[in-house]
């Protein structure tokens, strides 16, 4: 599993969304896809969004931490933006 988000996180080169070009990037709270900026503030519209960045955020850190003793590298990329 950390293999695959490292792997799908660290270069992609296309939004998952829109399939632009990606610069600044960071995850979708609601899949864990690779999304451009455009795409976040679209996101950060939804109506659920706070709910399920918040429930998205501890099961993330629940998650990680106990499998793999370093959840911050990973749930973080879903609220600050990266590049690769
Ligand atoms: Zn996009």
């Amino acid at each position: 599993m950390k293999e695959e988000w490292k792997e799908r996180i660290v270069c992609a080169t296309e939004c998952s969304r829109c399939h632009g070009k990606l610069d600044r990037r960071i995850l979708s709270v609601y899949d864990h896809f690779v999304i451009c900026m455009e795409c976040k503030e679209k996101e950060e519209g939804r109506p659920d969004y706070d709910e399920v960045s918040k429930n998205m955020i501890r099961q993330c850190l629940v998650d990680t931490e106990r499998e793999y003793g370093d959840p911050g590298d990973f749930c973080y990329h879903h609220f600050y933006p990266y590049t690769c």
